[in-house]
């Protein structure tokens, strides 16, 4: 018998609106309906339903940009420039990192962060020291953890890092390609996607090679651009132009590239990310703690490039939240331009979920008939949601401004309950916890 599964919360946001008497119907892990609770029951008479009484049931947001196994490094190397984070806290500890480990870091990324109310995030992974098991270690995480999951493949061939980060052009084809195989079309909880690191990372073939992965399996590709002035300077010397007209050059910037960051575009390169029809994966708390600079955030947007938001390793961030990330867009952005109305919270609520939906060109972000059954409840009756009319005008501003995550009561992905009362049902966070304190042990040994 099929089995149905009806939500019906005090509110529900729907494009833009705040809606009473509305209800969810989930079937098989997707939307099936969204209507008047009341007749949605009387309807599905078999259905499970859930009363959300204090809460207002939204999407789930998508975390666009993670590195999991970071939120290990969290805390260490702290407050100091971007190179000598990268060696004193990357290099030094990542290395040493066993597949389980990394099941470890997932487990805690992927369950902080969806405690927080994101429901789908993309992994940027890049520690290849065990091959395919590595990655295997981060899908199992997530399917574990209960969150949708689309692995970004790093492909890597800069022999400046650590050797467990490289792979040959033809290797790394190879392991991306199957992983591709293995899981693209099999069920909408893991999907992979290529990831050539940078153009200070991997090489024009290794970015070329990535970008046809894409083509051949019909997936986006993702890619960090010019996150640091370094790199702008590098390619300036290498190849004499910068590194949007160097992705350009070599036939690589087209509707399948995420950039992550872009902090240092000048003007011909966001045009060339506009005309090309290229998104951005943003990530305002890491490029204010690494002193990166500001992505022209207000130029992009007006221009038609997507923007959706990420947390970023979570060692240089250090939360993991995207509701946080909507603040810190907005707040990072006006302040910068001097302009309060250059990004307003109704669009930052959007970079950090519809819009992820659109990058990923998957049924998530939104609440929709047909879509993924991805959202969470919120609680209105929280002291940081406070004060609000009848007419709930606030609502959104006190979603992305003045929410603090204790307010997030419930969190459903695939139709199922991963967060209730605000505790995570799918692994216990003690034991996450206890996880994590055995891989501290470890990094201590080699202090
Ligand atoms: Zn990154």
């Amino acid at each position: 018998m099929t089995e149905y599964q009806i939500y019906k919360p005090k509110l529900l946001y729907k494009d833009g609106a705040f809606l009473e008497h509305q209800a969810v119907l989930v079937e098989g892990g997707k939307i099936r309906k969204i209507g008047c609770g009341d007749e949605l029951i009387r309807a599905f008479p078999t259905a499970r339903v859930e009363n959300w009484e204090h809460l207002v049931l939204l999407p789930g947001n998508i975390n666009i940009h993670n590195h999991c196994f970071q939120s290990l490094l969290r805390g260490l190397a702290t407050d100091i420039p971007f190179l000598q984070w990268r060696d004193e806290a990357l290099y030094r500890f990542s290395p040493i990192l066993t597949p389980e480990d990394l099941y470890t870091g997932a487990v805690f990324a992927f369950g902080e962060m969806m405690k927080y109310g994101v429901t789908t995030v993309t992994d940027f992974f890049y520690l290849h020291n065990h091959g395919i098991a590595s990655d295997e270690a981060i899908i199992k995480a997530a399917r574990d953890v209960g969150i949708r999951l689309v692995l970004a493949r790093t492909m890597y061939d800069w022999a400046g890092a650590p050797a467990g980060y490289v792979e040959s052009v033809p290797l790394a084809v190879e392991h991306t390609g199957r992983l591709m195989e293995q899981y693209n079309g099999k069920d909408d909880m893991v999907t992979v996607i290529p990831a050539p690191h940078s153009l200070h990372a991997a090489s024009v073939e290794m970015v070329q090679a990535g970008f046809q992965l894409a083509k051949q399996y019909g997936t986006g590709y993702h890619i960090h651009v010019a996150e640091e002035l370094f790199e702008v300077n590098d390619v300036k010397q290498q190849f004499g132009c910068r590194p949007i007209e160097l992705l350009d050059r070599i036939g690589v910037l087209d509707e399948r590239m995420t950039a992550v960051h872009c902090v240092w575009l000048d003007e011909h390169e966001k045009e060339l990310m506009s005309s090309r029809k290229a998104s951005l994966a943003y990530c305002p708390s890491s490029n204010m703690f690494l002193a990166d600079g500001v992505t022209d955030i207000p130029y992009l947007k007006q221009h038609g490039v997507i923007v959706a938001l990420g947390s970023d390793g979570a060692c240089s961030n250090n939360r993991i939240s995207i509701y946080e990330e909507m603040r810190m867009t907005a707040l990072l952005q006006k302040v910068h331009h001097l302009d309060a109305l250059c990004v307003v919270a109704p669009e930052a609520y959007d970079m950090g979920t519809v819009n992820g939906g659109l990058i990923l060109k998957k049924p998530v972000g939104r609440l929709k008939e047909g879509y993924c059954a991805d959202f969470t409840g919120v609680d209105l009756e929280h002291i940081s949601m406070q004060p609000l009319y009848d007419n709930y005008e606030q609502l959104l501003y006190q979603m992305v401004y003045s929410m603090q995550p204790d307010a997030i009561r419930r969190v459903v992905v695939n139709g199922k309950t991963t967060v209730k009362d605000g505790v995570i049902l799918t692994i216990p966070e003690s034991e996450i916890v206890s996880r994590v304190q055995e891989v501290m042990k470890k990094f201590q040994a080699i202090q």
